[in-house]
């Protein structure tokens, strides 16, 4: 569904361009799709809140049951902020790293966090910072499939987890640490098809099995995140009955083979965001260059929104829908033209229209005009919380719509102030 017209001008008005704009209602949905995860005994739904860190979003997830899956010590601190308890009693918050870096150590001490190991050097880490107690470990299963090759999470190539073969190993050294593994661990991404989803997530539970002989300490199991988002075709997103079925089959296949109850675990980020948000930005000119002999021209509708503020086009060709706010509803006789829609940084990428590919893969839209609005639409998952400062441009505002149409501004624009205000000049030596 597209935002009023009228409603997206009057915002913009207020806060200028460009803003985010969430939908609570698109949230809740995505949450309600999903909610039998956490209203299955056994079964639990995290929340892998790098998709999407935002205090309201976290609170509504806190609202609905949904644990929390964070990256880094900020994360915790963000989600204890937002409500989310601490202590591993149950693990509400579990801290899944690569690497224990800043403050992330002192928080899983002083909190209670259930730390999820992906390097078998982070048992001495934990070790020589005085923990004691549970940790959960991350196997990379030697499989897996992201939504481009930079996003495989599990296979030879990918960074995520402790290597399979050496899971063993790392139990032993857990041990002789005093470190109980309570829990297994492993996202391998899933592919943009729900077969290729169900295949990866039922072997994934297969291999669990199979390693339940050497983790008598065990009380859960997690499949990871990855529930995919069509963002070309909203009439096309993954079922959510054949899902329903995965998981409880899953979690049954493991309790049985475990002959106890085990709490099966999956962390879905983009799945509950990415459809919630809009970026909405303004048109600030429109021009052409010339066929020569170096290529062929094109259309620039040159917006006030670069990759400082939404960097998937950018970082990985990734797609979002795009519509000339006002002359663009699904019309198939609005007549459209192939625009190159570009931002405003210093850097010849800084472009939405594009592809794996190809630097610029223009897009068949209404011709825009300057002034106009575009919205670049399905932008809630790794987009504010993947932006940047990079030319001090300050993060954009982002305002969150309400089911009764009341409209509040969660972040305001950042100011100059707010972009030097780590900047100092302390002395060291
Ligand atoms: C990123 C991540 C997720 C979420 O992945 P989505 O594709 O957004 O669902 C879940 N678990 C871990 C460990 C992650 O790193």
């Amino acid at each position: 569904m597209q935002h009023d017209p009228a409603l997206l001008q009057s915002l913009a008005a207020k806060v200028g361009t460009p803003y985010w704009l969430y939908d609570a209602r698109v949230l809740r949905k995505r949450i309600a799709d999903i909610q039998f995860l956490s209203d299955t005994e056994g079964v639990q739904a995290r929340f892998a809140m790098k998709a999407c860190p935002a205090t309201k979003v976290l609170q509504e997830m806190h609202a609905a049951g949904i644990w929390i899956d964070a990256v880094s010590g900020n994360e915790v601190l963000r989600a204890l902020r937002a409500g989310h308890p601490a202590g591993r009693n149950p693990p509400a918050i579990c801290l899944t790293a690569d690497v224990f870096r800043d403050n992330a150590l002192r928080v899983v001490l002083e909190h209670g966090i259930l730390p999820n190991i992906g390097s078998p050097g982070q048992i001495a880490d934990l070790s020589r910072a005085g923990y004691r107690g549970q940790i959960s470990i991350r196997v990379n299963p030697g499989f897996g499939h992201g939504h481009v090759n930079a996003c495989d999470t599990g296979g030879p190539s990918s960074k995520h987890g402790v290597w399979f073969e050496d899971l063993l190993a790392t139990k032993q050294a857990a041990d002789a640490a005093g470190l109980e593994v309570a829990m297994l661990h492993a996202h391998i991404g899933s592919g943009p098809q729900f077969q290729e989803l169900h295949d990866n997530l039922t072997r994934l539970a297969a291999e669990f099995v199979a390693a339940l002989k050497y983790f008598p300490q065990l009380s859960a199991v997690s499949l990871g995140g990855g529930i995919p988002h069509n963002y070309r075709d909203h009439g096309a997103q993954v079922p959510i009955e054949p899902l329903h079925e995965l998981f409880t089959s899953c979690h049954r296949r493991l309790c049985t083979a475990a002959r106890r109850e085990l709490r099966l675990e999956i962390e879905p980020g983009r799945y509950y965001v990415a459809p919630c948000c809009t970026l909405v930005t303004r048109v600030t000119d429109v021009k052409q260059t010339r066929t020569n002999e170096k290529g062929s021209g094109a259309t620039f509708a040159m917006v006030d929104a670069g990759f400082v503020d939404l960097v998937r086009p950018a970082m990985y060709g990734s797609y979002h829908a795009i519509h000339v706010v006002g002359r663009d509803a699904d019309d198939p006789h609005i007549p459209r033209e192939p625009i190159v829609v570009a931002g405003p940084l210093c850097e010849s990428g800084d472009i939405f229209t594009r592809d794996e590919r190809e630097l610029l893969a223009p897009r068949m839209l209404p011709r825009p005009e300057a002034g106009d609005l575009l919205t670049l639409r399905d932008a809630g998952a790794y987009g504010y919380a993947m932006s940047s400062n990079y030319n001090s441009i300050g993060r954009a505002p982002q305002l969150w719509l309400e089911e009764d149409g009341t409209v509040e501004m969660i972040s305001r624009r950042e100011t100059i102030d707010d972009l030097l205000k780590a900047e100092t000049s302390e002395l060291l030596g």
